[in-house]
């Protein structure tokens, strides 16, 4: 099979061509039709994460179709179509597994990262970390709800009920995320690099109220901010744009430092906190949701060769929504 792989980071992927995998125990084969680009892929390939198990292929908004399954798996017929999503596998007996908490788990293992990705025709996913893919939802449509749709709905949740919420970055995560605050009622405020009025105008197309960029204030405080661009300096911005109590959350796996700040833009018992992961609960209750509300996905395809493009344009801040490969026929 085909498949784009990191060799080391800092280098561009290879394309090669790898024996097919075989499906081990509780483990589906997959015939991947579609994979996003996500941002932790670029801090990946950036050797910005610790211990990838290299070689690697990347991706971990995978959809495809299950062509075989091994032993002792048996929860997905042939020709199933499911999503995997970063976290691959957990250990179930750790104290995080044991508290509702795998996202955490000590021994977890994630997609594209320690377990070979989507970037390929082919891959093989534990079946229980898998999930069904909603109706309704083309294949490259439906791979950006993977992560992006999953990591933003986890970090809507812990950003509470507030009504007025701002999304620092407007790209994969924040135009899927964006759709389900505007349906639960909230106001939606987005910051963008400044003077990016092309990602203002796609936030405004959105639902947004207002939308500026990141060196903006709001018009008025907010309730809580959701920060997705890896910028440490959009930590004590966030601060400021939220009044007292507000949350300011932390969605991305690797942000640059955090400038020093004055007290007083914490205090009023503004919080802020990350967000790691996600949990296959998160997952079901998510892709439940998208249809309903419905979640539609803005994408930029590319054929599987095209990965480092890709990951260029995503880089370069080229991308209007999420950037997904497409796999062609086999
Ligand atoms: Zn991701
Ligand atoms: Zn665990």
């Amino acid at each position: 099979m085909r498949a784009m792989l990191l060799d080391a980071p800092g280098r561009p992927l290879r394309l090669a061509e790898l024996p097919r995998p075989e499906p081990g125990p509780g483990q589906v084969l997959l015939r991947v039709r579609a994979c996003a680009v996500c941002r932790t892929d670029l801090h990946l390939v950036a050797g910005e994460l610790p211990d990838p198990a290299l070689p690697i292929i990347p991706g971990h908004e995978i959809v495809g179709t299950v062509v075989a399954a091994g032993p002792g798996a048996t929860r997905f017929a042939p020709g199933t179509r499911v999503g995997v999503p970063w976290l691959g596998w957990t250990c179930g007996t750790c104290r995080f597994c044991r508290s509702g908490r795998e996202n955490l788990c000590d021994a977890a293992r994630f997609t594209g990262y320690q377990l070979h990705g989507g970037y390929a025709e082919y891959t093989v996913a534990d079946e229980r970390y898998c999930f069904p893919i909603p109706e309704g939802y083309s294949d490259v449509h439906a791979a950006p709800l993977l992560c992006a749709g999953l990591i933003g709905y986890r970090a809507l949740r812990v950003a509470g009920e507030g009504t007025r919420l701002g999304l620092y970055g407007f790209g994969a995560a924040a135009h899927l995320i964006s759709q389900v605050a505007r349906h639960e009622g909230r106001r939606v405020f987005a910051f963008t690099r400044p003077g990016d009025t092309t990602g203002q105008q796609f936030a405004r197309e959105l639902g947004a109220v207002w939308a500026g960029g990141s060196d903006d204030l709001p018009p008025e405080p907010l309730d809580a901010a959701i920060i997705f661009a890896p910028v440490g300096a959009l930590v004590p911005a966030a601060l400021r744009a939220v009044g007292k109590g507000g949350v300011v959350v932390c969605a991305g796996i690797h942000m640059s430092d955090i400038p020093s700040f004055p007290y007083a833009i914490l205090w009023g018992e503004r919080v802020v906190r990350s967000v790691a992961n996600l949990t296959r609960q998160d997952g079901e209750e998510f892709l439940a949701l998208a249809p309903t509300v419905p979640v539609r996905t803005t994408v930029q395809p590319y054929p599987l060769e095209a990965a480092n493009a890709a990951l260029d344009d995503l880089r370069a801040g080229r991308v209007a929504g999420a950037a997904v490969l497409v796999m062609g026929e086999a």
